[in-house]
């Protein structure tokens, strides 16, 4: 426990989702002492920063755990909009760090265990000395517009029927821009340009930071690479296909996009 006189939150996961208080109204992440019962399990904690005054931590406990009276465990998407956006935000550090911590035991370079690191976010190998970070994987999100148009994609991935903005994974030695252009190329066969930085958002699914820009056609037509992308079309503001739900950046990305043609810009 820390000794700060104000009490703190307490990040609870089981799996990969959070104990959420649900017998408050709005639901909140539980305080020191609510969660009765599971404070063995903050040994292992990690402490988050504070929002508000108030320290949080991130534990995990074991699959089969069950919540406390009046608590329940949901998953991130379902805290979307039902928490705080402090809280929200936090839940999802929360997550990245515990994701890390899970499938990062031991040292990568040496094979031993690895431990805490006394003093940063980090694991440290008592055997080699190799610091281990939490690992983040970067990928872009990419709206392109042609005209008054988008273009949406349906993944391989996807439930049925949805189409989104194409996205895809950083590789060593590609600056962001590189990678919009190869995406893009590689899945639908189209060049882009004027790409501009529209904003981030953390993805703990498990460790991604997907980093959105938008762009516009310059060349080509869309040629699906039939294995991530299976259909590709361009689309008016006014006839959008089933699109993500408006807890990812995709979405708001779109959103961006319809917002814009609403105001006839
Ligand atoms: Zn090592």
């Amino acid at each position: 426990m820390t000794p700060e006189k104000d009490v703190s939150r307490f990040f609870v996961l089981r799996g990969q989702k959070v104990l959420v208080d649900t017998s408050t109204q709005p639901p909140c992440i539980p305080l020191e002492g609510a969660a009765k019962g599971l404070e063995p399990h903050l040994a292992d904690s990690y402490g988050l920063g504070s929002r508000k005054g108030v320290s949080c931590h991130a534990f995990s406990v074991p699959k089969g755990t069950d919540p406390p009276p009046g608590m329940e465990f949901l998953g991130l998407r379902q805290l979307f909009g039902l928490l705080s956006e402090d809280e929200y935000a936090m839940a999802v550090r929360a997550m990245g760090i515990l994701n890390w911590d899970r499938t990062h035991q031991f040292c990568s370079n040496c094979g031993s265990k690895a431990g805490r690191h006394p003093s940063i976010l980090a694991k440290q190998c008592d055997v080699c000395g190799f610091t281990m970070f939490p690992r983040i994987s970067p990928a872009v999100i990419v709206l392109v517009e042609r005209d008054d148009r988008v273009l949406l994609a349906r993944a391989s991935r996807f439930a049925e029927n949805i189409y989104s903005v194409l996205a895809g994974f950083v590789e060593p030695g590609e600056t962001l821009e590189d990678v919009v252009r190869r995406e893009i190329r590689e899945e639908v066969g189209i060049e882009v340009k004027d790409i501009r930085y529209f904003g981030s958002q953390p993805w703990p699914y498990p460790d991604s930071l997907m980093i959105a820009f938008t762009a516009a056609w310059a060349a080509g037509d869309i040629a699906v690479d039939n294995e991530e992308i299976v259909d590709a079309k361009w689309f008016t503001a006014g006839d959008l296909p089933r699109i993500p739900d408006r807890v990812s950046i995709a979405r708001s990305l779109i959103d961006w996009f319809i917002e814009k043609h609403r105001r006839g810009t």
